[in-house]
């Protein structure tokens, strides 16, 4: 192409006239023999990537052209120039910058739209357009599968044509995600019970779901059910994450308990219980020594109710310690160490409920440590879902999400020069 007049239209924007540089006539479509004489000049107009802030307007100055074969049909065509494609109003390029800008750059599409001055579904379908081949290829394989809960939005239903009540959108999303490689987010199922997950899995190859040998969830029995259906042959593990928040729970439940014992009304600023309540939570290592004497003195001055919140805190960090052994019998004496300190503090109900929860999941939590499962993959995953759903406002349509956040959480993935070392190691195994 060669640009031969450039002038401004009047509006802020720039017409950028074209013509085609080409050594010799082109092939007629029909006979596939050199087009015979240029007959007339017609143009395409499309939108096209603007400079700066100046939106451009690309007009391509086409030829007609007579086909002389004697024994073909066709009479005249017009010569077909890549930026634009037959018909088209916008430039393939700015198709493709908004799909950057949409799926690369995750700015919502309502503004990409308007920044280019076309429609909110010409911008979506552009971006559709390159992302759904990406996400459509097959899967690559995942040794480490992670399956977590996200929450959507509010939950919406609508009336079917017999008039039921059917749900439209849940409140849940459930992903699926690859721990170890760099696949990102493998898919996003509306919902959270077993019968979707098995769906979902049930749907990809065999082949692909023989390769997976461990499967990491939160302490979710529905999760639970469906791994052990549609994934007999993994191990399945809970992850590190979930079991520390649960505990981290029962810390903050014990401490309201004593606040409200003490002063008989809800925690506030100035009361030294309640300036102490993020000490309790935050890694006891990350914490100055003299910051944990203080809290100590604090919760031991507020007689057995505080004691009790102390007991909790040690066993919190008796749980994070079962995750840091490094070998079976490891995990099992911090295990055992963790049961007989909750035996010994049976009277704090909220305590003899984790440990049960503990206990429940014992075998996965010693799965989760020997095989180094960590889910900081399903994590960082998270938060690009919840930064695609912020960013759109979000969504009204859950596949147009789904979409978004899945392709958002492939970047990695997807750049050339990274594709070929996705990572499929083995998951170290610690016996
Ligand atoms: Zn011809």
């Amino acid at each position: 192409m060669s640009v031969f007049e450039v002038e401004h239209d009047g509006d802020g924007g720039r017409v950028v006239h074209v013509v085609p540089e080409r050594p010799g006539p082109p092939l007629c479509p029909d006979c596939g023999l050199p087009a015979g004489r240029a007959k007339q000049w017609v143009t395409a107009r499309a939108a096209h990537v603007p400079i700066g802030l100046e939106p451009v307007t690309l007009v391509v100055h086409k030829r007609r052209w007579r086909c002389d074969t004697p024994w073909c049909e066709r009479a005249s065509f017009t010569e077909q120039v890549p930026p634009i494609a037959c018909g088209a109003r916008l430039s393939q390029a700015l198709r493709e910058q908004m799909a950057v800008e949409i799926g690369d750059q995750v700015r919502a599409v309502s503004e990409v739209a308007a920044t280019h001055r076309v429609s909110w579904h010409t911008a979506h379908d552009a971006f559709a357009a390159v992302a759904d081949p990406v996400l459509e290829r097959p899967l690559q394989p995942v040794v480490a599968l992670g399956i977590d809960e996200t929450r959507r939005g509010k939950s919406r239903y609508g009336l079917d044509e017999q008039g039921q009540r059917v749900l439209l959108a849940d409140t849940w999303h459930t992903g699926l995600v690859d721990l170890d490689g760099g696949q990102g987010l493998l898919g996003q199922v509306e919902g959270r019970t077993a019968e979707t997950v098995v769906s979902w899995l049930g749907a990809q190859p065999a082949a692909w779901r023989e390769q997976i040998r461990v499967v990491a969830i939160d302490m979710s029995t529905s999760y639970a059910k469906a791994v052990r259906a549609a994934l007999p042959h993994a191990v399945l593990a809970v992850d590190h994450f979930h079991v520390i928040q649960a505990a981290n729970k029962v810390i903050n439940l014990v401490r309201r308990r004593a606040i409200h014992a003490r002063y008989g009304r809800r925690g506030r600023a100035g009361d030294p219980e309640y300036g102490m309540r993020r000490t309790l939570l935050r890694n006891w290592e990350d914490v100055p020594d003299k910051r944990v004497n203080a809290m100590w003195e604090v919760f031991l001055a507020a007689g057995g109710a505080g004691e009790q919140v102390l007991a909790c805190w040690v066993a919190k960090e008796q749980l994070r310690a079962v995750f840091r052994a490094t070998c079976a019998s490891g995990v099992r004496d911090r295990l055992t160490t963790f049961f007989a300190w909750c035996a010994d503090h049976s009277h704090i109900p909220e305590l003899a409920a984790l440990a049960q929860t503990v206990s429940t999941w014992r075998h996965e939590i010693a799965a989760t440590v020997l095989f180094g499962v960590s889910n900081a993959a399903s994590e960082g995953t998270n938060r690009v879902i919840k930064l695609v759903g912020r960013i759109a406002f979000g969504f009204r349509n859950p596949v147009n999400q789904r979409r978004r956040a899945r392709y958002a959480t492939t970047r990695v993935s997807r750049r050339p020069s990274s594709r070929s070392e996705v990572r499929t190691r083995s998951p170290k195994v610690i016996t």
